[in-house]
Order: structure tokens, then C-alpha cells, then sequence
């Protein structure tokens, strides 16, 4: 595995790969890496002939009272992960590498970027944009691959490319999830015993609505407010920011069921900001549309 630091290095070891022939896969993460992760490196191997995987903790898009400095952040245990995996580039980017004295650029991608967690977050998903923009400039990937987990995420990355007429092709993922369906995330680690325990709360919340949906005669109110009850029993929940059932593109808020639909949560349980997301297919005869 080459270990790069310097954009510019990543870029001619690509581009020299594509001027072989061969495809070159990519994904992006910002370490502290788990099974969801891996999980996406295999994909990307399975699809690609060269991996590219980078490592960035992006400042762009953490808020000023976000987890920033915090932000568990592990390379030599990540390298080790990434090595054993197969990848054929790690990239480790600086900071000032990524946005230099003079930096003046932002994408933003708008409307979608507002709603669900842009809401709570305001400038994260330009931060995610700018940020993915650039790494796809760098290194130019056939294929990108992303997680569910991050469900707006994907959405707005696949609305730039695609506004933006960009040859690649993104590939969204399956959540990865520990045993009790707590979805893996680097930001389990702020959690305590009893946090950890409580973090079941929104997978119980997401797999108790799918199943009222999918026995029927419930709408979409019915189920967010199920979905609520649920959450607000847990104690160690602080904050529920938002928890209901979604457009799988315009993340606006459901009034009737649709063929495909977003169950989607975002609370905090003690400092830590935890999201998840379940997608419901229905046959037709089920939704409104
Ligand atoms: P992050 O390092 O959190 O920015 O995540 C990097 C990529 O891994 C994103 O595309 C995430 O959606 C994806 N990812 C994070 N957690 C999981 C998970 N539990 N299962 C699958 N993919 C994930």
C-alpha cells in the first residue's frame, strides 16, 4: 500500500493507473476506521482494479461547537486496517494541503443541503461538498463509494455529481451494524456503558415503524409519532432532533406512504450526535404513489 500525503502525488499515481487501464475505485472517510468502512473497501475492491482510500478529519464541516478537536483520530491503527484490506493508496491529506492560504472556494448544493441534519448543522454539507469535490479532482475515481449510514450525505453528493456532469459513478452501501443493531460509527466512542446500551433506541425506533408499516393501516403521522414515543423513552436521549418518515430525494417530510420511503432519526444521547436511517419499499397497492 503507497502512503501519500501530497495531493498532487495522489493524483499522478492515479492518473498513471487509469493510463494503464485500469479502474480505479474511492472512498472517502475521515478514519477512526470500523467494519462500516471496510465494508466499503470491499466493495470498491470488488468493482475496481486499484482502491483509493482517504483519510481526512475535514474541518469544512464540523461547526464551531462541534467535535472537531475531538474527533477520534487513529492513523497507525487505520493504515494497519487499510493495509490488511487490500487498498492500494492511502491518502493522508494536511489540512493546508486541502485548503491552502487563499482558500475561497464553497459548493453548495442547495435546498437539500437544509433540510433533515443541514438543519441542525448549518454549512456541514458545503463542507462535505467542497471537500468531496476536491478529493474527486484529486484523484479522479471511476467509481466513489459511500455509506446509507450517511443517507443526506449521499444524496447531496449524488445531486452535485450529477448537476455538476461528473464522470463517476457513487455507489451507496448497506449500514453496517454492531449485534443489537446499533449502526457503526466512529462517534459510538463518545459513548458511555449506559449510552452505549441506550444507542439501541434508534434501531428499535426505525425497525418498530417499518414493521407497523408494513403491516398496514398506518400513515406516515402515525408512524412519526410512533417513532417519537418510542425515542422519548429512553431516558438518556437529551435531544431529538428530528425522527420521521421522508421523500428518498427531496428528504421532505411524508404525507402519504410512497413506493420507496426514508425512516430517518438524528438525536443526541449525552454530548454525542447520533443518526440513522432505514429505507421501506412498499409495494404499490400500500403507498400513495
Ligand atoms: P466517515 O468516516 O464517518 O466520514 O464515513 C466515511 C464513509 O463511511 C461514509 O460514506 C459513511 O457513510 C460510511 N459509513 C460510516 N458508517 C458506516 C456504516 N456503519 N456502514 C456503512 N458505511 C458507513
Amino acid at each position: 500500500m503507497e502512503n501519500i500525503r501530497i495531493p498532487r502525488i495522489v493524483r499522478e499515481t492515479s492518473r498513471a493507473h487509469r493510463l494503464k487501464g485500469r479502474s480505479v475505485g474511492f472512498v472517502p472517510t475521515m478514519g477512526s476506521l470500523h467494519q462500516g468502512h471496510l465494508s466499503l473497501v470491499r466493495y470498491a475492491k470488488s468493482e475496481n482494479d486499484v482502491v483509493v482510500v482517504s483519510i481526512f478529519v475535514n474541518p469544512a464541516q464540523f461547526g464551531p461547537n462541534e467535535d472537531f478537536a475531538k474527533y477520534p483520530r487513529d492513523t497507525e491503527r487505520d493504515l494497519a486496517l487499510l493495509e490488511k484490506a487490500g487498498v492500494d493508496v492511502a491518502f493522508l491529506p494536511q489540512a493546508d494541503a486541502i485548503y491552502p492560504d487563499g482558500f475561497l472556494t464553497e459548493i453548495r448544493i442547495n435546498d437539500i443541503s437544509d433540510k433533515l441534519c443541514g438543519a441542525f448543522r448549518p454549512g456541514h454539507f458545503s463542507g462535505v461538498s467542497t471537500v468531496v469535490n476536491k478529493l474527486f479532482n484529486i484523484v479522479r475515481p471511476d467509481r466513489a463509494y459511500f455509506g446509507q449510514k450517511d443517507y443526506q450525505q449521499a444524496v447531496v453528493i449524488r445531486k452535485m455529481a450529477e448537476d455538476l456532469n461528473m464522470d463517476i459513478e457513487l455507489v451507496v452501501c448497506p449500514t453496517l451494524r454492531e449485534k443489537d443493531g446499533v449502526a457503526m460509527s466512529s462517534r459510538n466512542a463518545y459513548l458511555d456503558k449506559a449510552e452505549r446500551a441506550a444507542a439501541t433506541v434508534l434501531f428499535r425506533a426505525l425497525t418498530e415503524a417499518a414493521s407497523a408499516i408494513r403491516q398496514g393501516g398506518t400513515t406516515p403521522l402515525s408512524v412519526t409519532k410512533m417513532m417519537h414515543e418510542v425515542l422519548a423513552a429512553e431516558p438518556l436521549v437529551t435531544e431529538v432532533q428530528y425522527a420521521g418518515v421522508y421523500d428518498i430525494r427531496t428528504l421532505d417530510a411524508l404525507t402519504e406512504f410512497q413506493r420507496a420511503n426514508l425512516l430517518a432519526i438524528a438525536l443526541k444521547l449525552g454530548t454525542a450526535r447520533l443518526i440513522d436511517n432505514m429505507l421501506i419499499e412498499l409495494q404499490t397497492e400500500q403507498s400513495g404513489k
